[in-house]
């Protein structure tokens, strides 16, 4: 049975940053649900009638296709449990988020004029910074956002939706954090940011540390960085 739980943005984005799970995700996949649209959304029971269509589509699933649906006021739904396959990108499921917006931004059967447009639906910044916190706890560049349509011949998440504007969009909600891959093996190191007194300081020890250095945090605030080799903690 499919079920759905509505948070805010920040507790969306909380929750996200505290989620520990298995499965292997490499790219957030965006859709718009183009039936229903924004005036047809009815809170959480829109949702809870897409999971049921949903679960009638694939009934050896029983459940939603999307991970997180956005209504257009900037609802967040968490939908399909993060652990579970979703069903919303043919091939590209095992290992994807699907998110998707409550929302006719163009293109669809028919194709007929747009219900909605992006440029005005109070919804999609919220999306955007959902999508931000997603790529930070997996991990991910703006650059593994993609569009269903990236993937298909579907003109979703709608033909009036633009993925280089969309991808700016959900770097400005990231942590700023750096994250460095180390070669071979394409172990990726986080970098986190600290903010103090209004300035940004990215946390460089998890590098050094995996490189076997140690770092004189105190002269970063001049521009520059100094490792130490060795990397003896006898502080
Ligand atoms: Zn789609």
């Amino acid at each position: 049975m499919p079920t759905e739980r509505q948070l805010t943005v920040d507790q969306a984005c909380y929750a996200i940053g505290m989620l520990n799970i298995d499965r292997r995700i490499d790219k957030v996949i965006v859709h718009h649900t183009w039936e229903p649209s924004a005036v047809d959304y009815r809170g959480i029971s829109t949702v809870a009638s897409i999971g049921r269509t949903h679960a009638r589509w694939w009934p050896i699933r029983n459940d939603h296709g999307y991970h997180v649906l956005f209504g257009p006021s900037g609802e967040v739904f968490f939908a399909c449990p993060w652990e579970k396959v979703g069903a919303h990108t043919r091939g590209h499921n095992s290992h994807s988020i699907g998110v998707s917006y409550i929302a006719d931004f163009g293109g669809g059967p028919g194709e007929r004029a747009p219900l909605d447009n992006p440029a005005t639906y109070a919804g999609l910044a919220a999306g955007q910074q959902v999508v931000g916190a997603l790529c930070d706890r997996f991990e991910i560049g703006a650059d593994e956002v993609f569009f269903h349509s990236d993937f298909s011949s579907k003109t979703c998440p709608g033909t009036l939706m633009d993925r280089g504007e969309y991808r700016r969009a959900v770097i400005d909600f990231m942590n700023g954090g750096l994250k460095v891959v180390l070669l071979p093996g394409s172990n990726v190191i986080a970098c986190r940011p600290e903010i103090e007194d209004g300035v940004a300081r990215v946390d460089l020890r998890p590098l050094a540390e995996a490189l076997g250095y140690e770092v004189y945090d105190h002269i970063t605030d001049q521009g520059k960085i100094y490792l130490r080799e060795g990397g003896d903690t006898d502080d």
